[in-house]
């Protein structure tokens, strides 16, 4: 670029100088040609004047030669011609030799008009004249013509002087000028490039300013104009990136899956939230078409309604085979996401997923629980409602059967209490509530209770109740009352779900840490499938049985959460047909 300027400039500077000097050449010469001819012409008038007042003797041929010798020597050319053209007399030239001159156009005039003037070339001494003629009546004769000429030589060498001046000025302007311009260029052209690193600075991020410039012409201004406009830009750059920090760590840290989709249907932008739900490396999906990422049919109906530009979408997803996941979704269609875009159609759309599925999960359970409370009250009312119509619609007075009656009744309003006292327990436990007195329990001492209130039981099914309970068992850290409440649900289930000629065995071992107690069965077991289910809320393998028994479905439910507020662990080994061994860890008192 730098050579190239430098010869455009260059060339252009030549060629102006070129051309004003070949107008002062042409103009100069012109002029000085013209002027040349009419002092010449005007000296001539007046020598003819001066040859008119004192005219030659035409018949003595040595005076008419003594008088051209004698005006021949003003320093012009004296020509004496007779009418018929003949050259009679001449300052230069032998007249014998000469040609006939009446062709000549300043004689011709003469003879017409009685003056005549002419500049051109000489074919007797060849070279440029300036010629003036006046014609000279003669007494007694035929008029002559008297021609003065003066050479158009001089007027020539002064113009090729002239003309040598201007060349040896103009070579002078041109080295000057050469020298000059080649000194500016040089500045010029590295003040240029300073402007161009820092453009290409300036596009690659550097927005450090360029120092003052010295000369404040145009480059300075531009430079100047340069420095504002980086400085303008670093800022709008920084203001730019900020907000694209905060959206981008907003957008990052939301729980809530956020996608930006284009209008061909390509992901533009998702949170690691999105890339999360859908397994994704974000990196790599970025840029590809959505189909690709999301496998969800009605997701993608809605990304591709908002795209047609529908407002205010919302639905709800489900996903997942194994692990069920609920989304709630709003898909909202946006204009102009790149910034040129102004047709009417929205340039993409931006999808939200907002995970529910603990929420769903939540409303189960709740309904669930309605349900089954519902359930479980209904058997009992149903019976104490029925039995005491039927009491009071006569049976009262059949002796046989009115006692039996109100037993019944008793017996499903025990059911009934039973079972509230349960749901507050439970009730109380899940709002948080389950106050435990942490005191040193001696856990001998609660197993040797329940035991007792279980043995009756036992007895009566036949069921052989073993201890195994060391006597050194160390003291336990927790609230005697609620593990008495976890072993006796034990002990009550292990008799209730064994069949008559069974055993149960209660043992207890202390580690360094914690004791386990261990209540084994040799009852109906417990398939695979429910082991991890029983600890819900009325969650029964069989419920008919349960309920027989005045089971509430909550007692293990109950346990495990008395369990887990003391710090440990409930966990069940069973196999159906062979028996269950349920065991419990808790916190040995420091
Ligand atoms: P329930 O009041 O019905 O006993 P639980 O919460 O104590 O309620 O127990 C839940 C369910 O777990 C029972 O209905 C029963 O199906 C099963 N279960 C509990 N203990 C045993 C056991 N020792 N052997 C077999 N099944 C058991």
């Amino acid at each position: 670029m730098r050579a190239r300027l430098f010869w455009k400039l260059g060339l252009t500077y030549f060629a102006l100088l070129l051309g004003v000097l070949l107008a002062v050449d042409f103009y100069s010469s012109r002029v000085l040609r013209r002027d040349y001819i009419r002092s010449a012409d005007d000296k001539l008038a007046s020598l003819l004047n001066v040859a008119q007042a004192r005219p030659p003797r035409l018949d003595d041929a040595a005076d008419l030669r003594a008088w051209t010798e004698w005006m021949g020597r003003s320093g012009a050319r004296v020509t004496v011609i007779d009418n018929t053209g003949r050259v009679l007399s001449d300052s230069q030239h032998d007249p014998e030799t000469m040609e006939n001159h009446s062709n000549r156009p300043e004689i011709q005039q003469a003879f017409a008009t009685g003056e005549g003037q002419s500049v051109r070339h000489s074919a007797t001494l060849g070279r440029d004249l300036v010629y003036r003629a006046v014609r000279c009546e003669q007494t007694g004769g035929p008029p002559v013509v008297l021609r003065m000429a003066l050479p158009l030589a001089q007027v020539d060498a002064s113009v090729s002087e002239l003309r040598r001046r201007i060349y040896a000025a103009s070579l002078v302007v041109l080295l000057l000028g050469g020298i000059i311009s080649l000194t500016y260029f040089r500045v010029f052209s590295a003040r240029v490039e300073r402007l161009k690193d820092f453009s290409r600075r300036v596009a690659e991020g550097d927005f450090r300013p360029l120092p003052a410039e010295r000369p404040r012409d145009e480059l300075a201004d531009l430079a100047s104009a340069l420095n504002e406009t980086a400085a303008w830009m670093d800022k709008t750059i920084r203001s730019l990136s900020g907000e694209r920090n905060r959206s981008s760590a907003i957008l990052r840290s939301m729980v809530e899956g956020v996608a930006v989709i284009d209008a061909q249907e390509r992901l533009v932008f998702c949170n690691r939230a999105f890339s999360e739900i859908w397994n994704l490396d974000s990196v790599e999906i970025e840029g590809r078409p959505v189909i690709e990422a999301v496998r969800n049919s009605d997701l993608l109906g809605l990304i591709r309604r908002a795209l047609r530009g529908e407002e205010g979408l919302r639905s709800e997803i489900a996903m997942g085979i194994v692990q069920h996941r609920n989304f709630s979704v709003t898909a909202t269609p946006v204009q102009a996401l790149e910034a040129a875009s102004l047709n009417e159609k929205p340039s993409g759309a931006v999808v939200v997923l907002h995970d529910v599925t603990e929420l769903r999960r939540l409303e189960r359970v709740r309904h669930d629980f309605v349900a089954n409370v519902s359930h479980e009250f209904k058997t009992p009312l149903t019976a104490i409602q029925g039995f005491a119509e039927t009491l009071l619609s006569g049976a009262l007075e059949d002796p046989r059967n009115n006692r039996r009656f109100l037993e019944i009744i008793r017996d499903h309003a025990t059911r009934l209490a039973v079972l509230t006292d349960d749901l507050l327990k439970l009730a109380r436990i899940e709002a948080g509530k389950l106050e435990v007195q942490f005191v040193p329990v001696q856990l001998a001492e609660v197993i040797e209770r329940c035991t007792e209130t279980s043995q009756l039981k036992a007895n009566r099914k036949r069921i052989a109740l073993e201890v195994n309970v060391p006597a050194a068992l160390p003291v336990v850290h927790g609230d005697a009352s609620l593990l008495r409440d976890v072993v006796q649900n034990l002990l009550d289930n292990a008799v209730q779900y064994t069949p008559e000629g069974g055993r149960v065995r209660i043992s207890a071992t202390a580690g360094s840490r914690e004791a386990v107690v261990t209540v084994d069965d040799t009852g109906i077991g417990i398939p695979l499938a429910d082991q991890e289910r029983i600890f819900e809320r009325f969650y029964r393998v069989d419920a008919a049985r349960s309920r027989e028994a005045g089971g509430t479905g909550l007692g293990l439910s109950i346990a495990k959460h008395i369990v887990e507020a003391h710090g440990g662990r409930l966990w069940v080994e069973s196999e159906v047909g062979h028996g269950s061994k349920f065991s419990f860890s808790v916190s040995l008192a420091t």
